[in-house]
């Protein structure tokens, strides 16, 4: 048997033929097996669902109660038959409820991780390396000039900015799913215990969070507070908020990205970011070559993003390796999105 009979790349993403499923499929399907709550790996309309427990709950509160013909709830380590093949849900570590979903028939076993990073996050569970034959591994940041560094010492930045500036308020770009909580735990793990202010548009998928039992602290809404109180304050809001009349009830505020791309200077600037905060839920150069390599597969599928690099190093190791051409990831709420200059998204307020 060859990887390809247990999962072959479709024009809808990855289809086992064998298990009649697809994984994160980017357009309907019957079944379908998603890693995470992302929106460009995890969309409505499809006929049946199977996905961790945090993962069904994120998508519901996103697409509402119909977002599937029916659902199944997969709990990691917990693995299920499905037609010919095996498949099992292992922490990916990139957001609450995110899965790497092995596959397996025949002794073989393929493992599709979605999008990962294999450094600590208060906010969900840690990354589980699982052997496999094959490895399908994300290329967001798979270039060597991505290495995203300590994230602590980013939060001490932020931090260090707050205490300089007491009548400005700090406003803080990040993704509404994963990357705003994990700032926020962040910010409680460094001692700060101020009420944070959040944008409306990551008020429902934080408070989940919170639900879920990770310490985020006094979580005020944004809207209606005056500008005196928002004073000396930090505010999470989506990236694109940054650049709308959103911003004009802040006093004087200092805006912030909490992003792997703040790695690139220029992205700041052109972004008008004043405080870059390199701070990534994907996995960097090294945490993807580390990843690849401790894996043990001898076949890696790259998707994604920076395929060419990956492929090239994965040649260099001889490793066998090749790059998925799936279109649609990468798009709308995670950070895989490049982030463009300023240009007014008009997306709603709150
Ligand atoms: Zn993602
Ligand atoms: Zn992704």
């Amino acid at each position: 048997m060859r990887p390809e009979d247990i999962l072959v790349p479709t024009p809808a993403g990855v289809c086992c033929k064998l298990g009649g499923f697809h994984i994160d499929p980017t357009r309907p399907v019957e079944r379908a097996l998603i890693t995470h709550a992302h929106s460009d790996h995890a969309r409505a309309g499809h006929g049946a669902v199977l996905a961790t427990p945090e993962t069904l709950d994120l998508m519901r509160l996103r697409y509402g109660e119909n977002f599937a013909g029916s659902t199944q709830p997969a709990h990691y380590g917990e693995s299920v038959n499905l037609g010919g093949a095996k498949v099992t849900f292992h922490p990916a570590g990139h957001v609450l409820g995110s899965a790497q979903i092995a596959v397996e028939a025949n002794g073989l076993r393929v493992v599709a991780p979605g999008d990962y990073k294999n450094v600590p996050d208060p906010t969900c569970a840690p990354f589980e390396l699982v052997p496999c034959d094959v490895f399908i591994t994300e290329a967001t940041f798979a270039l060597p000039v991505f290495r995203h560094g300590d994230a602590d010492g980013e939060i001490a930045k932020l931090l260090h900015s707050v205490a300089l500036f007491p009548e400005r308020a700090h406003l803080v770009g990040a993704y509404s799913l994963g990357k705003a909580q994990r700032v926020i735990a962040l910010l409680r793990k460094a001692g700060h215990g101020a009420p944070i202010y959040l944008h409306g548009a990551m008020e429902s998928i934080t408070r989940y969070y919170a639900s879920r039992g990770i310490a985020l602290g006094e979580l005020r809404s944004a809207r209606g507070a005056s500008k005196a109180e928002l004073a000396g304050t930090i505010t999470l809001c989506p990236p694109s908020a940054l650049n709308e009349v959103w911003v004009r009830r802040f006093p004087d505020p200092v805006t912030a990205f909490a992003s792997g791309w703040m790695r690139i200077r220029a992205r700041a600037r052109q972004n008008g970011v004043a405080l870059p905060l390199v701070i990534s839920d994907h996995a960097d150069w090294d945490g993807l070559i580390a990843t690849v390599t401790a894996t043990g597969a001898g076949e890696i599928w790259v998707t994604h993003g920076q395929e060419d690099a990956l492929v090239h190093w994965c040649a260099t190791r001889g490793l066998k390796a090749r790059p998925l051409d799936i279109v649609g990831y990468g798009e709308e709420d995670d950070e895989a999105v490049i982030p463009g200059p300023a240009k007014g998204t008009g997306e709603a307020d709150e």
